[in-house]
Order: C-alpha cells, then sequence, then structure tokens
C-alpha cells in the first residue's frame, strides 16, 4: 500500500551555527534521497531534532519538545531522532528516560544517518510489530508504538571515528555557512563544547574550494547567485591544516586561497576568533582584502583577569584591549561585537565594574551575552554555582541595558552615512519594507520590492528605530 507518509521528514534545529550548518546538509543529503520534507511534525514519518548542549536552558527546550512528541506518539506513528550534542552528552539519560526515541545520533555519526534511517524502512515496522506481540493491553485503535528497547536506540550507533566534514551544507540561497574546522581544544572551564564535538580538527582547502565552486554554479543555487559565505569554526584562528608536502595551511593562507575563487560580488565572513589566537597577519588581511567583511566577533566573555583566569580563557584583560587597539588602528571602520558571560563562580562586583568598564572602554558595535550555567563534566561545574540567580540576572541586565546605549550611540554616529547592505528579507514589523544587513552586521530596514532579496543596495542610514536603522535607497542593483 502507498503510505502517504513514506519518506517524509520534519526537521527542527537548536543552538549555534555550525548546527543550522550541519543541518543544511542533512536536507540536502535527505532531498537527494527522495526524502520530502512537510509543512508540519505530525505529517512526517520522520522527526528529526539537532540538539545543543551549550546551555541549561537550551537542553530543557529539548526535553520539552521530547515529552510534546511523545505525546504525539499516542496518536501518529513516526520515527523520532535525537541527534547532535544532547545525544553525546546525555546519551545514558535519554536511553533511560526517553524510550519513545527512536534513534540517537552522536556528532560523529551523522554523515551516516540518512542511509540508516533509508534501510531503518523495515526497523520501524519490525519494532511496531514487536510491540504488538509485547503490548496486547493496548487499544487496538491506538497505532502500536515501539516499547522501550535500548539495543534497539543503540544498534544504529555506530563507533565514534574521526568527524567528517561534509562536502555541502545548503540547499539553495544567497548566504552559506560552510564549517572549515570542527571541535575545540581549549577547554574553557564552564564549556561544554570540546566534550560533545571533541579534538579541533580543520577542514582540507580541496574540500572548502569545492564546495565554495559549487555554491556559485547556478544550477546550484536554484538561480539566486551566492552574495554571502560564513566560515564557521569555534576558533578559525588555530585552523590549521598539513598540506601532502607537509606545509602547514594557516587560516589567512585559507582566506587568500578563498578570495580568488569568490564570483562576482561576495562577501566573505568568519566565525568565531579567539582573542588569544587573533594575529596581526590576519587583522591585516581583513584590512586589504574588500571581500572580506569589516566584522570580527571577537568574545572577551569577561573584563577581570581574575575570572579570565579562572574560566581559562588564556589573555588578560590588557591583551583583548591591546588587540582591540591594533585592529581599530588598522581597520577604522571595523565592526568589533563579543560574546559576555556573566555569573561565573566566584564573580563578584569589582570584576562585574571591570567588565562593564572594559564594554565602555572597547564600546563594541554589539554583544550575545549570557548567564552562566554550570555544565556537568566541565572543570567550572567543581566550582559549583556561588552567585544567586537574581544577582545573575540583576549583573546580566546591567550589561544588557550598559551594550544597548553603546550600540545605539556608535549607530547615531553613523547617521547620514551610505553605506552597502545585503537585503535579506521583507521586515516582520511592516511588509512594505525590507530587512537587510551591513557588512558590520547591523541591522537595517528600507522601503523597498522583495525582488531586492538577495542582491545588494547602497542606502543612506536616515534614522534609529531601537537599534535598527532605517534608510532610504540610494541605489539597488535588482532594482
Ligand atoms: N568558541 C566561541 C568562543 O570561544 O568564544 C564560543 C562558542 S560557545 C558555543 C558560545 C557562547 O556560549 C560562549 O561565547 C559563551 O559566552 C556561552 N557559553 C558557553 N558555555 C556557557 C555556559 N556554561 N553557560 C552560559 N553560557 C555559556
Ligand atoms: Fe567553548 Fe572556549 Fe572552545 Fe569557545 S573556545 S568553544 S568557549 S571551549
Amino acid at each position: 500500500m502507498n503510505d502517504p507518509k513514506r519518506k517524509t521528514y520534519w526537521l527542527e534545529t537548536y543552538g549555534c551555527q555550525m548546527n543550522k550548518a550541519e543541518s543544511g546538509y542533512l536536507e540536502y543529503e535527505l532531498q537527494s534521497h527522495g526524502w520530502t520534507p512537510v509543512q508540519k511534525p505530525e505529517e512526517a514519518e520522520t522527526v528529526i531534532l539537532n540538539t545543543c548542549s551549550v546551555r541549561k536552558t537550551a537542553e530543557d527546550r529539548i526535553w520539552g519538545r521530547l515529552g510534546f512528541f511523545k505525546a504525539q506518539k499516542k496518536n501518529h506513528s513516526f520515527r523520532l531522532v535525537l541527534m547532535g550534542c544532547m545525544s553525546e552528552r546525555l546519551k545514558e539519560e535519554i536511553l533511560n528516560e526517553a524510550p519513545h526515541v527512536d534513534l540517537l545520533v552522536g556528532n560523529f555519526q551523522k554523515h551516516r544517518l540518512v542511509d540508516v534511517l533509508d534501510q531503518g524502512d523495515a526497523f520501524l515496522e519490525a519494532a511496531t510489530q514487536e510491540d504488538r506481540e509485547a503490548a496486547p493491553q493496548r487499544a487496538p485503535q491506538q497505532p502500536p508504538q515501539r516499547a522501550s528497547d535500548r539495543a534497539h536506540q543503540e544498534a544504529h550507533l555506530v563507533d565514534p571515528g574521526e568527524y567528517r566534514f561534509a562536502e555541502r551544507h545548503s540547499l539553495s540561497g544567497f548566504q552559506a555557512f560552510l564549517p572549515v574546522m570542527h571541535g575545540c581544544n581549549n577547554f574553557c572551564t564552564y564549556c561544554i563544547v570540546p566534550y560533545v564535538r571533541g579534538a579541533e580538527v580543520s577542514r582540507s582547502p580541496r574540500s572548502i574550494l569545492a564546495e565554495i565552486r559549487r555554491l556559485q554554479e547556478p544550477e546550484d543555487s536554484s538561480g539566486q547567485a551566492i552574495r554571502e559565505i560564513t566560515l564557521l569554526g569555534q576558533n578559525v584562528n588555530s585552523y590549521s591544516y598539513r598540506e601532502q608536502d607537509g606545509t602547514i595551511l594557516t587560516f589567512p593562507a585559507l582566506l587568500r586561497r578563498i578570495v580568488p575563487v569568490l564570483r562576482d560580488r561576495t562577501w566573505l565572513r568568519f566565525l568565531t576568533s579567539h582573542p588569544k589566537d587573533m594575529s596581526d597577519e590576519l587583522i591585516e588581511l581583513i584590512a586589504s582584502e574588500p571581500a572580506l567583511c569589516r566584522h570580527i566577533h571577537l568574545p572577551v566573555q569577561h573584563g577581570s583577569n581574575r575570572i579570565l583566569q579562572a574560566m581559562g580563557r588564556k589573555y588578560t584583560r590588557q591583551h583583548y584591549l591591546d588587540l582591540v587597539a591594533r585592529i581599530r588602528k588598522t581597520i577604522p571602520e571595523v565592526s568589533l561585537t563579543t560574546d559576555i558571560l556573566i555569573g561565573f563562580p566566584g564573580e563578584g562586583e569589582e570584576d562585574y565594574r571591570l567588565t562593564l568598564e572594559l564594554m565602555r572602554q572597547v564600546g563594541f558595535e554589539d554583544a550575545f551575552t549570557y548567564r552562566y550555567n554550570p555544565r556537568e563534566g566541565t572543570r567550572a561545574f567543581e566550582l559549583g554555582d556561588d552567585v544567586p540567580e537574581s544577582l545573575k540576572q540583576e549583573r546580566l541586565s546591567g550589561v544588557i541595558d550598559l551594550q544597548r546605549r553603546i550600540t545605539r550611540e556608535a549607530k547615531k554616529h553613523k547617521l547620514g552615512r551610505t553605506v552597502e547592505v545585503l537585503v535579506e528579507g521583507v521586515s516582520k514589523k511592516n511588509s512594505g519594507e525590507l530587512l537587510a544587513r551591513t557588512e558590520g552586521d547591523e541591522m537595517v530596514v528600507f522601503p523597498g520590492s522583495p525582488r531586492l532579496i538577495g542582491t545588494f543596495a547602497r542606502v543612506r542610514l536616515q534614522s534609529l528605530r531601537g537599534s535598527t536603522f532605517r534608510a532610504e535607497t540610494i541605489e539597488a542593483d535588482g532594482a
């Protein structure tokens, strides 16, 4: 019988850009193997959650979704797949507490997922048959569910091997995220990433360049030219690839190989830079190479030396300030953004004050701000969690307020300028306006036709709405 749900999927992605890129790869693979996405989870034969473990809040949301899908399984028959960092970190807990998860896929097994799903058509049927036999008391009108079966969930796991980079990470569109590295060797004491993603591995330049060339082939981007490529890694500055002749390709050298391959006008960005590894060579390259966006995301995390040391960040406040001074001198129009982590164990009022002071000194264009969450397995977990949640929240609000003021001040100085923007979509607040971004990653809205989406435009910054620029068009590519 023809099952309308056969080979249909629903994919939810949580967390960082790396997860989004890896989900892009998965979707490409699924669709190449005849799978179709659906509009609602209940229409899918297979539901996949690509998970995040960096903060407890992300994991809590995913546990909530697992509860939702458990209830859904009472009414629909579908396969539930949990992949990514949470599958690595909480494998035992999920096997014990979420037996309705049919398949757990760790970070080193993702490349096998589509094969397993394809072969696994039989696995759901076999499992439901087992269930019918095992659960005769279930009302006949209810679709059968697979019983708790660890062996079944685990049977499809393979031994973690080396991380394998996928050869492509997007289906189509004008913006692409390309992993160039995986894992992290830094072991900042608060961070779970090195435990769930493993040691740093650099992707080969051959594979990176091949993906970029493919992105630029018109048939690959459904008629839309690629306009922006973001290279991803937990610490791109430590990219290091040993070539066949034994020489080491560094990150600036990789960028120099990528730039000549870019066709037409394309913005090249990268995330994330670690302050201990950002070299003068890279700063000078950003200054001299027009394809490289004048935007550096340079997470400082904290402004107090005592806390930076306890975090294992391996730089001091002064090192960071000196680095910023060199960057601003070499690239005067640069936009600097950061991550700030508040409430680390032992953080006192003076440490907090130093953080606010550093923020003022640097004048970040923007900041992502986080409240510390102890993560079991990390070194900081052993230190306890002695800053009360209410105080963490109070300090975090102080950081957010200050950054809002700094951001607005910096933006006010830019009013009247004409800048280039990449049009990303229609504004959610006003369908007559377009939402675009500057190379410094600042949001701009301006009146225009949706035909301009995926093109560059020149606009004049006229006013501010919150921290978003309002602008008028000077010149548009697709007009
Ligand atoms: N590799 C990047 C770096 O070194 O800056 C950051 C990657 S991390 C996934 C993104 C951000 O999450 C970090 O910059 C940090 O501020 C935040 N983060 C990491 N662990 C955290 C924790 N235990 N609690 C709260 N925020 C955390
Ligand atoms: Fe986590 Fe530090 Fe590695 Fe960033 S550099 S991923 S914060 S361990």
